[in-house]
């Protein structure tokens, strides 16, 4: 009698039980808040600064205001070469050590908390997530670009860090030192103040490609070109604190994936290590699946999700709170030890700030 081959046994898939998260997202209404209050301190920095230099500019008449040491964030190439000279020398340097503080506490926010900084206190990030929220709204959709190409404009970022560190890194103690003491780099900051006031066409053309390429591609300036957010993605490697998903709790929804503007696989990791992370909280914000998604530390082990992730994931004032807590500690400390303001007697600025448009980069 002829037997019957046996048929492999077809195990069901068991379905996964969706229990709704207990409590409504607040990171983007906490993230958006921060985001907020970083522009508007950016403005006030800036206006100040906007002052400071049409004092000079005119001679010493009008309103006399302090230079406000914040706007030296905006000079992360100062920040680096000074964080170097702190480390050859173990001196904090004279021309803008705020840059090196708030360049310092951005790379310590980076290893803490993923690129925090892009999404949740970067101007420049601020803007690039409005252009492509309002270019979603105006054209129904962002543009996702092919996976080839993409990865070829993802690495310009790192061509440009690349530069920027081989420079720095043949530089000695001495060399920075001389560099920030040039004309050229005394006022380092009015430069950046003037190339916005007087933008040429050229500039302009640039600046207006960018922000209709970041209305159509998310994050366009921030994925492809920045080298100071390549920086941090390579130090966010070292960041305990990760998107983390539970494959448990997790009903395979791929809410996640589709909400990253990073274009990141959330929805089939278990953990968020890639450098293009930012902790922007999107993906967190769409899953309404109870312990599935979180920003958190490495889970216990336990066997229920809730007691995996008990006090291992980071709320939205957590992160906040480490936030300001790195940069005012520094801002505080550096202004404490009377390192934050870079002193150099008014004679030379009413000297340098009128010309600050002729003087040229001393390599030139
Ligand atoms: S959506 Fe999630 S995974 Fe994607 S960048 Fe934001 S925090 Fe990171
Ligand atoms: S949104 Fe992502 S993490 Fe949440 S349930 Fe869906 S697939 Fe899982």
């Amino acid at each position: 009698m002829a037997t019957q081959p046996a048929q492999p046994m077809q195990i069901p898939k068991t379905k996964k039980a969706f229990i709704r998260r207990f409590t409504p997202d607040r990171f983007q209404r906490t993230r958006h808040t921060v985001q907020g209050l970083f522009l508007v301190v950016n403005a006030w920095l800036g206006l100040q600064f906007y002052l400071w230099a049409r004092y000079f500019e005119r001679g010493g008449f009008g309103p006399s205001v302090a230079r406000p040491a914040g706007v030296e964030g905006w000079l992360p190439i100062a920040g680096l070469m000074n964080t170097k000279y702190l480390l050859l020398t173990g001196r904090v340097p004279q021309i803008h050590p705020a840059a090196m503080f708030l360049f310092i506490g951005f790379m310590l926010m980076s290893l803490l908390l993923k690129k925090a900084f892009c999404s949740w206190l970067c101007p420049v990030g601020t803007f690039s997530e409005f252009l492509w929220k309002l270019g979603r709204r105006i054209f129904g959709r962002n543009l996702r670009v092919p996976r080839w190409f993409d990865i070829g404009l993802r690495s310009l970022k790192y061509v440009l860090l690349g530069l920027f560190v081989a420079v720095i890194g043949a530089m000695s103690a001495a060399a920075l030192e001389d560099f920030m003491a040039t004309p050229y780099g005394l006022v380092a900051d009015v430069k950046m103040l003037n190339f916005f006031r007087d933008i040429g066409i050229t500039a302009a053309v640039v600046i207006g490609l960018l922000m209709l390429l970041s209305m159509l591609v998310q994050n366009f300036w921030c994925r492809y070109l920045c080298p100071y957010g390549a920086l941090m993605g390579l130090a966010s490697l070292l960041s305990p604190v990760k998107i983390r998903r539970d494959q448990d709790a997790c009903i395979d929804c791929g809410k996640c994936a589709k909400a990253c503007p990073a274009g990141l696989a959330v929805d089939k990791l278990v953990q968020i290590r890639s450098v293009e992370c930012t902790a922007c909280m999107e993906c967190v914000a769409v899953c309404s699946t109870q312990d599935a998604l979180q920003f958190a530390l490495p889970p216990h082990r336990a066997s229920a999700p809730a007691e995996r992730w008990r006090r291992r994931a980071l709320r939205p004032l957590v992160v906040c709170g480490v936030i300001a807590y790195i940069f005012f500690g520094l801002v505080l400390f550096a202004r404490a030890t009377n390192h934050w303001q870079t002193i150099l007697p008014q004679s030379v600025y009413m000297q340098l700030v009128p010309r600050a448009n002729q003087l040229t980069h001393p390599g030139m």
